[in-house]
């Protein structure tokens, strides 16, 4: 059936994507030349390309139940503080600064830690990305009754109303055009709920324009805690 095929499509493209990466860069790491522009260019596509097809290939086996996620105890908060380390110097070229607001410790989840860093990675990473330069990105990590509560604000131009209810969907853009040119190909928020909805949790949006946007993602917590 067509999930079976999305799965089957993105896993068949990953061998053939994978040589060409590796041609490529051997063919730019040719000691005697200079690194050809076009074949660095050609190796950035192929690099974004293949983040597609990886995401793709994730999201059919999650649909399928074949994505095995290897849950475990999980402390969200070093998670967290490492996301957030990992953006400042790039949200800092364009003064944005990304902070931890409040942070609720211990904050245990039982969940696969690399999904659950991959969550966190993207809307991190749409926070500072969307933002205007100049703002701020607030993060913060809660309990409330038996559940953990993400939330990831930022100050940017706010996501309109109408696109608020397709926002999850595949290959989703708000603006067309501006995010084909940063790059995103509409798969992260997709993946962000295909995954949080994996650990039986939930995630939603609110967003007014000109002001920003917030993500809240909430999961359970880990049954040790209660
Ligand atoms: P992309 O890879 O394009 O970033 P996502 O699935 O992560 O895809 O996001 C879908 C769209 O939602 C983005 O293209 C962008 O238009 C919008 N978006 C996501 N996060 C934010 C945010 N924090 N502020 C404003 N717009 C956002």
């Amino acid at each position: 059936d067509l999930q079976n095929y999305a799965a089957d499509a993105a896993h068949e493209l990953r061998t053939p994507l994978a040589n060409l990466r590796a041609e490529l860069e051997t063919a730019i790491q040719e000691p005697s030349r200079v690194p050809d522009p076009l074949l660095v260019s050609l190796a950035e596509e192929v690099h974004r390309m293949t983040r597609i097809v990886t995401d793709l290939l994730t999201l059919a086996k999650l649909d399928l139940r074949q994505y095995a996620l290897r849950k475990e105890r999980v402390e969200l908060e070093p998670i967290l503080r490492e996301v957030c380390e990992t953006w400042i110097p790039i949200a800092a070229e364009r003064k944005i600064e990304v902070s931890v607001r409040e942070c609720a410790s211990p904050a245990s989840v039982d969940g696969d830690p690399v999904a659950l860093r991959r969550i966190l990675m993207n809307l991190v990473e749409n926070a500072v990305k969307y933002n205007r330069d100049g703002g701020r990105v607030d993060v913060s990590l809660r309990r409330a009754d038996n559940t953990i509560i993400v939330e990831v604000g930022d100050t940017g131009p706010g996501i309109p109303a109408e696109h608020l209810p397709r926002l999850f969907r595949r290959f989703y853009r708000v603006d067309q055009a501006r995010s084909r040119e940063t790059g995103g190909a509409g798969l992260g928020l997709a993946l962000c709920k295909s995954f949080v909805e994996a650990h039986e949790g939930t995630i939603a949006v609110r967003s007014v324009e000109g002001q920003g946007t917030a993500f809240t993602v909430t999961l359970p917590a880990e049954r040790g805690m209660l």
